[in-house]
């Protein structure tokens, strides 16, 4: 076979950094291409991502258990699929229709995400149905959709980042997350910009800020009140911006009056004189950025957290601004696009909300159903998987593109509660810690192996281009989903060519807020992708939102304010110590993919537990040992790190790991009233040497 190359991109993050894939003598290599986001960068991560196509570990033939306690053995497809949609119609005939339920992932291409939404509502007419971008990016969109009227990760494309005078970037280490991302911070930073980085730890990101503001976990929101405080106190507001531009100053004003400098220095750790800092900075420069991410938001106040750093920023004058503004980075490779067409419970395609009659109406005609057939809105993702096996919960679960034994709050619970299930189904290329836990597992292709689209951090389409078959054995998630809707009788269109599902999924998006009509394979290809909205194939795609209005019903951003409070579980006597956790450079999420790649694996072979020496010394920790890392809700174990990076009363570990490692098991599943995010950035535990 001659060797060919394929542009494509990587299969991890948000940034979705582009890449090119080599073929020649059946070996695939990743190389790098000239693209507006990652500008030939990958991190290491990408440039092993090959790995994930080799043999290895990968399923490829699905996997069946007679009896609960029995073993997973190969089956044929037929059988699998034969007693999957068996048990789909058994629950739903015995328990009604919720009962059977669907979780996905903010990972899957918009082609899945579309199409798990339609299978969840046509085909098993169940409102069971979520995913989970809820753990990742619910706080930032809800904040942003009600002070904007629609939620873009990032309202401008990532260069503008490099032109602004000032950043201000909220729970964040992008460093090691996405490190091509820092190549705009570096120029931005080359050019005499400043970089604010808010963090508790003294990450790699906050170590080349001109300002590190190291809070207290879980006291954001203070901090974007106290700076506001500032602002209006120092008479730095923009004036003309706020009676053109905004709604809601005044109650704003009033509640930031109460945050004055002192009273959040004693709340956040942030001294009067670095707020006084971060707010000059601001306010001197001719542009500036405002960026939140998971550090900010996965609290259960996050999109309060949000709306205060939003309230910042239209202080300022910076949404909608040329050269300025606010946004989120989201986080999973698909955490844009996975949340707008309809795997979320509470929505359908095109970002429209599931309970407005217009939008049902025009779904429904697009998926060829009566309007009424469509479920209203279900459980959000930690109480769809707290309720599994309950009377009123789900007792069979598709699961796919997720791993939520791993990456759910108070996993143990969440394992009792899938073990509670009558049947669990789950599509995975490898043998996941929920895979392993189901009742038939479904070998599906990855990445590579298949053509679909995915929306980055700034709104653009991106084409993901299949380099090389799937293995042997291997099915496409599409063709799972395809013939499973067969099986179950559904109505309309099931035919599992990407391109076909994507023009369905341009139709039902057609005039709500992501309108995706405008966009081909053929234009993403020609245009090194097309940022949503995008309504009309002579449409240009819409890169800058908000330069001439927000999309509220009067065209007004809305300031909302908000009162800080403290995080749901504080410390005490019992549990005296902050947990705080996040992602290293070389894993991904829960590490199912990452902790099979050899190179990663070898460089971060094992999770850890950051501990300052001051907390080291008074809990009698060495350098190398084991901790347990012990909260109400259960207890991890991580070897000790000492290091002066981070603060005394707080302790950091990376969620990758499953097992007695997995950091979830700690975790608090208390939710955002909003968003229905978990509070997985702070929570109290104690440390107990081993
Ligand atoms: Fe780029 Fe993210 Fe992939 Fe790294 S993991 S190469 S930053 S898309």
């Amino acid at each position: 076979m001659p060797a060919r190359t394929v542009l494509t991109h990587c299969p991890y993050c948000s940034l979705q950094c582009g890449m090119s894939l080599h073929e020649a003598d059946g070996v695939l290599r990743i190389g790098t291409r000239e693209f507006p986001t990652n500008r030939g960068g990958l991190c290491q991560k990408g440039w092993t991502a090959a790995h994930l196509l080799a043999p290895g570990e990968r399923l490829t033939s699905p996997l069946m258990r007679e009896r609960r306690d029995g073993p997973l053995t190969p089956a044929s497809w037929d059988a699998a699929l034969d007693r999957v949609a068996g048990e789909f119609r058994r629950v739903r005939a015995a328990y009604g229709p919720d009962s059977a339920g669907v979780f996905g992932g903010g990972g899957l291409t918009n082609e899945k995400a579309y199409w798990l939404g339609k299978f969840a509502r046509v085909a098993l007419r169940s409102a069971s149905i979520d995913y989970n971008g809820r753990f990742c990016m619910s706080s930032a969109a809800a904040a942003a959709t009600r002070a904007f009227g629609i939620d873009r990760g990032l309202p401008f494309p990532l260069p503008d980042i490099a032109s602004a005078d000032t950043i201000l970037l909220a729970g964040s280490n992008a460093a090691e997350t996405m490190p091509p991302f820092t190549g705009w911070l570096a120029e931005q930073q080359g050019g005499g910009g400043a970089l604010i980085v808010v963090d508790p730890r003294r990450t790699p990101t906050a170590r080349r800020a001109t300002l590190h503001l190291q809070i207290t976990p879980g006291t954001d929101l203070a901090l974007a009140n106290g700076l506001l405080h500032i602002v209006i106190a120092e008479g730095r507001t923009d004036e003309a911006y706020i009676a053109a531009r905004t709604s809601g100053f005044v109650a704003a004003r009033r509640t930031a009056a109460a945050y004055w400098p002192e009273r959040v220095e004693r709340i956040t750790g942030v001294t009067v004189a670095d707020q006084r800092a971060a707010v000059s900075l601001l306010a001197n420069a001719r542009t500036a950025v405002v960026l939140t991410a998971r550090g900010a938001e996965q609290h259960s106040k996050g999109v309060d957290t949000v709306s205060a750093f939003i309230n910042l920023a239209l202080a300022l004058g910076l949404p909608g601004t040329p050269g300025s503004g606010y946004g989120c980075l989201t986080g999973q490779g698909n955490g844009q696009g996975g949340r707008e067409h309809g795997q979320k419970a509470d929505q359908l395609p095109g970002y429209r909300r599931i309970e407005d009659l217009a939008a049902r109406e025009h779904v429904a005609r697009v998926w060829g159903v009566d309007p009424a057939h469509i479920p209203g809105p279900g459980r959000s993702a930690f109480e769809l998987l707290d309720s599994l096996g309950e009377p009123d919960g789900a007792r069979a679960l598709l699961v796919m593109g997720s791993n939520v034994a791993v990456s759910s709050p108070a996993a143990r619970r969440i394992a009792r509660r899938l073990a509670a299930l009558d049947f669990l189904v789950v599509c995975d290329p490898v043998l996941s810690e929920t895979a392993a836990l189901a009742d038939v597992v479904l070998p599906v292709a990855q990445w590579a192996e298949e053509t679909g689209t995915m929306t980055n951090l700034e709104g653009r389409v991106l084409l993901r281009r299949r380099a090389a078959p799937p293995p042997p054995g291997v099915w496409t998630d599409l063709e799972v989903i395809s013939a499973l809707a067969g099986r179950l009788g559904a109505a309309g269109d099931w035919d599992p060519a990407p391109e076909r599902v994507f023009a369905e999924l341009r139709l039902a998006s057609a005039g709500g807020p992501a309108d995706y009509s405008g966009i081909s394979y053929e234009r993403i290809a020609s245009e090194d992708g097309v940022f949503w909205p995008c309504p009309s194939p002579g449409h240009p795609g819409t890169p800058r939102m908000f330069l001439d209005g927000f999309a509220t019903p009067d065209g007004r951003a809305r300031f909302y304010p908000a009162e800080h409070r403290p995080a749901a579980e504080d410390l005490d006597a019992a549990y005296p110590v902050y947990l705080t956790t996040g992602r290293l450079l070389q894993h991904y999420q829960s590490g199912a993919q990452t902790r099979r790649v050899p190179d990663l694996r070898e460089a971060q072979p094992e999770p850890f537990v950051e501990v300052h020496p001051d907390l080291a010394s008074a809990c009698s920790l060495e350098d190398g040992e084991l901790v347990r890392v012990v909260s109400r809700r259960g207890a991890a174990i991580g070897r000790v790190r000492i290091t002066e990076s981070i603060r005394a009363d707080t302790v950091f570990m990376p969620f990758h790991w499953g097992g007695a490692a997995s950091a979830n098991l700690v975790t608090n599943p208390a939710l955002d009233p909003v968003s229905k995010m978990p509070e997985f950035k702070v929570c109290a535990v104690r440390l107990e040497a081993m």
